[in-house]
């Protein structure tokens, strides 16, 4: 139980007081461990497609920095697998299509493509990893599984009409802000 904080106190980070070694008890302890050590990074970036990276599977119009968000996608995890609605086939010819016009980087022809049923992109599908590992995009909540609510990152859906869409640079803003306190890449491998 947290204890009542004293009325005049003005709870901010910058005025916490840092603890001693002499405060710490071994109850203390295990709690200062589980706060002190950063969350595990995840390493898999599930990606939505229609809306999220093209305005549909129908007219296939790139969103605005397509390529630079695949591009820093790239960089900040190891594994990016994508978790769409629209048919595998269906999806390698868009695939093709978008890196042919070189507005997405070639390895996006091959990227991993998950292969999944039921109404919602519940991501135990992905092998391999933990749910814990993955972070899903996608601008539908409703897509997003019972209990997973902490995978996901909402971006705004697509609209093509709109010709200054930042959808992916507000994005790449999210998912670097939500790396940034984790554990660093690779610290256990
Ligand atoms: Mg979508």
């Amino acid at each position: 139980m947290k204890p009542t904080k004293p009325e005049r106190q003005v709870a901010t980070p910058q005025t916490r007081t840092p603890r001693t070694a002499g405060d710490i008890t071994s109850s203390s302890t295990e709690k200062l461990t589980q706060d002190s050590a950063p969350p595990r990074r995840p390493t898999v970036l599930a990606l939505d497609l229609e809306f999220t990276l093209i305005s549909s599977a129908v007219s296939q119009i790139p969103r605005p920095g397509l390529f630079s968000f695949l591009k820093r996608c790239k960089e900040l995890f190891p594994r990016i697998v994508i978790f769409t609605s629209v048919p595998e086939g269906r999806f390698r010819e868009i695939a093709k299509t978008l890196t042919n016009e070189s507005v997405a980087p070639d390895w996006f022809l091959e990227v991993e493509y998950i292969s999944w049923s039921g109404a919602t992109k519940d991501l135990r599908f992905i092998d391999g990893c933990d749910v814990e590992d993955v972070l899903l995009i996608d601008d539908l909540a409703s897509y997003v599984h019972e209990g997973q609510e902490k995978q996901w990152i909402a971006v705004e859906a697509f609209d093509p009409r709109n010709s200054g869409d930042l959808g992916l640079g507000d994005l790449t803003a999210k998912l670097e802000q939500r790396l940034i306190n984790t554990e660093p890449l690779g610290i256990n491998s």
